[in-house]
């Protein structure tokens, strides 16, 4: 499903890259500490537990639940106005407490979305270059 033209897309950078070109192949993949373990999602320079740079990414199980949600009524934010109101799911992944992906649904889903529920990743192919990580209530 294409995204409407006016979305706001993100952009890969050097430290973002590698969790594109996953995600372009449907797999979702979140930089890992190699000195202690700990996943530090947005990806970053050094690692947020013990500020090591051994950073790598590595596969993830695209399973977590709903940590917060809300539903956006305010069209202030730029490209989504046409979706409004919709759902932003805050998603905690079940590899580590507070890891966090954020996610947005239709209006449509409300009725299955609430704080604990159970969500798996799926991926919105916005075109040739980008695919969007992106999840569901399972
Ligand atoms: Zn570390």
């Amino acid at each position: 499903m294409a995204a409407p033209p006016t979305r706001p897309l993100p952009v890969a950078d050097d430290l973002s890259r590698p969790f594109w070109e996953a995600a372009r192949q449907h797999r979702l993949v979140v930089q890992r500490c190699q000195a202690c373990g700990y996943f530090n999602h947005p990806p970053r320079s050094a690692c947020d537990a013990c500020l090591s740079p051994q950073l790598c990414f590595e596969p993830v199980s695209g399973r977590g639940t709903i940590y917060s949600f809300t539903v956006m009524h305010q069209p202030a934010v730029a490209g989504f106005a046409e979706q409004l109101p919709y759902l932003n799911i805050l998603v905690e992944l079940d590899e580590q407490p507070l890891l966090f992906m954020v996610s947005d649904l239709p209006i449509g889903e409300r009725e299955k979305v609430r704080i604990g529920a159970r969500v798996e990743v799926c991926f919105e192919e916005i075109d040739a270059t980008l695919t969007l990580p992106q999840f569901r209530v399972v």
